[in-house]
């Protein structure tokens, strides 16, 4: 069975008159991967910030591995690595050198920090580039690197605040499958985002934050359960469909929703196999269509279930 590794409880912090983060309270199993999203502005990097030890919060307190998170307690922090929005790198110093600086912090040294620089750089695809400095680098590759520095000390948990923000595709794919690689190997994770689609590729776990609070806090699969249709079918009909036609589709078994968007009907559905037969059933009523798609429903809506906004825009 596994093992509690983080337990955040009942944190608060205000800046000012400004509540940033009220009564945030989850947990994280060993080896686990937990995507905290919210929009921007939600709280995210004030939550992560306080359970590395960063900032102080007002109320409540941050356990990892059993230790409590506090200036004084070093063993916490140790076992945790953090990768911050902002870059901190030397540019002028070579990709090693960089790493070398950040060994000697964590009080790393000698054959040892030369074997983890290898063992980092090669899980951030960055091997080849030792010698190279970051202000050579692309944004994504920097942040690769950083990446990197964060993991030389082998933490258990490994923190990574908007990871891909201002990162090219090439290196984001590059960050998802280091990360991939670094969950095999059971380091546990906690990734913000405002993207729903990257979270749901990595996490087990998705904590929901919003206005400073956590409206969700369960796993993708029990997030799908709550969405009110699974897939969407989309068509244009080649005439307007009859207002009766469109009370009896609302009526048919696994359609949850119709809606009209400019020309187009909107349909929600319990399954993707559904779309079939309501297509098949629209044209026994004389409705044809243009065209039509079908979508599998994405996380995405579920913001917008518990909010009423879309995660961007929120
Ligand atoms: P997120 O990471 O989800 O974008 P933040 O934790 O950065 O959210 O911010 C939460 C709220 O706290 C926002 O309203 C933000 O403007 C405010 N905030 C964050 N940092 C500071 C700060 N240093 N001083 C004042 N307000 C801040």
């Amino acid at each position: 069975m596994s093992e509690t590794l983080l337990r955040v409880t009942n944190l608060h912090k205000s800046y000012g008159s400004r509540q940033a983060v009220q009564a945030v309270s989850f947990q994280l199993e060993q080896g686990q991967t937990l995507g905290l999203i919210g929009p921007n502005g939600a709280g995210k990097s004030t939550t992560v910030s306080i359970i590395c030890g960063l900032l102080a919060p007002d109320q409540g307190d941050v356990l990892v591995g059993g230790q409590r998170v506090e200036p004084s307690n070093h063993a916490a922090k140790r076992m945790m690595g953090f990768v911050p929005q902002d870059l901190a790198l030397y540019d002028n110093l070579s990709a090693r050198e960089n790493l070398h600086i950040f060994g000697a912090l964590y009080g790393l040294g000698g054959s040892t920090l030369k074997r983890r620089c290898t063992e980092v750089l090669d899980l951030v695809q960055l091997s080849d580039r030792l010698t190279d400095k970051p202000a050579t680098f692309s944004g994504g590759m920097k942040r690769r690197l950083n990446i990197a520095a964060a993991l030389l000390h082998t933490p258990r948990l490994l923190i990574l605040d908007e990871p891909t923000v201002g990162v090219d595709p090439q290196s984001r794919n590059a960050i998802f499958d280091s990360l991939e690689a670094l969950k095999r190997q059971g380091c546990a994770l906690i990734y913000t985002s405002h993207y729903m689609e990257e979270v749901e590729r990595l996490a087990d776990h998705i904590v929901i934050i919003d206005h400073g609070k956590v409206i969700a806090d369960e796993s993708p699969a029990a997030l799908y359960q709550r969405l009110p249709a699974k897939a969407a079918l989309r068509l244009t009909p080649q005439a307007p469909v009859p207002q009766a036609v469109l009370q009896s589709l609302c009526q048919l078994p696994g359609v949850t929703e119709v809606a009209t968007e400019g020309q187009d009907l909107l349909i929600g559905l319990n399954n993707a196999e559904l779309a079939q037969d309501v297509l098949l059933w629209l044209t026994q009523q004389g409705c044809r269509a243009n065209q039509f798609s079908t979508a599998r429903t994405s996380l995405e809506a579920i913001f917008l279930t518990l909010t009423g906004r879309a995660l961007r825009d929120a």
